[in-house]
């Protein structure tokens, strides 16, 4: 019965993690109850990382490779880890990393981090975009210890996106944990889907804003983010 219950909960990604990291910190990111659904997780995970070595075999073999020459041997498993590595904000909840980095403060002025690294794959060529997410925010009576922004980015970035979503997504987070009085997200970001591919200037950047509260509804509060975010920016 738990065999049916942890393959409908949990993503196939999630699997292959469990599958591959077993025993190592990685399973802690990913819900386990008991020890014996941790031993059954790590079974199925490897079942579902040679199905996903497979696949990465066939792929290798339809792109014209031969999968058996020495460079590609260890190719299939170098991928799955890798994919699996690239995906694993589908593991991780907002909640859980936060943890009890919450603080009551009376602080009212904009709390802002800038220069937030960030990677990302888009979802619909699978290939990275990176760049940086500068997070603001205005408090209403709680604060979120600052090392914290950067593990919410992360959530939202490891795993298939597309830029405007994953803005939105952070901003959403932050609003649920903090309930601020406003909070503003810009991320600037390069694709390689674009630079690789040759379909625009090799060089430009998309730049993805999302506003909520003070920040949408007050001009100066908006223009001093923006302002600050994109002060680096060339
Ligand atoms: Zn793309």
């Amino acid at each position: 019965m738990r065999h049916a219950k942890v393959n409908t909960v949990l993503p196939l990604a999630t699997k292959i993690r469990a599958g591959l990291h077993h025993g190592d910190v990685m399973t802690g990111a990913v819900r386990i109850r008991s020890l014996s659904d941790e031993d059954e997780l790590a079974s199925e995970g490897q079942d579902t990382a040679l199905e996903f070595e497979n696949l990465v075999r066939r792929q290798l073999e339809l792109l014209g490779e031969d999968p058996a020459r020495e460079g590609l041997l260890k190719t299939p498993e170098r991928v799955a880890k890798a994919q699996a590595w690239l995906t694993r904000g589908y593991d991780l909840r907002v909640e859980d990393v936060v943890g009890d980095a919450v603080f009551e403060e009376a602080h009212e002025s904009m709390i802002i981090v800038r220069d937030i690294e960030l990677y990302s794959m888009c979802e619909h060529h699978m290939l990275p975009f990176f760049g940086k997410a500068h997070i603001a925010y205005i408090p209403d009576g709680k604060i979120v210890g600052l090392s914290k922004l950067p593990r919410i980015v992360e959530i939202f970035a490891r795993r298939l996106q597309v830029q405007e979503r994953l803005t939105e997504e952070i901003a959403q987070a932050i609003e649920d944990v903090l309930k601020p009085r406003g909070v503003g997200v810009v991320i600037e970001a390069v694709h390689l889907c674009m630079m690789m591919r040759g379909v625009e200037k090799q060089n430009s950047k998309t730049i993805t804003s999302a506003l909520r509260g003070q920040f949408r509804d007050c001009p100066m509060t908006r223009d001093e983010f923006l302002r600050l975010a994109y002060r680096t920016m060339a």
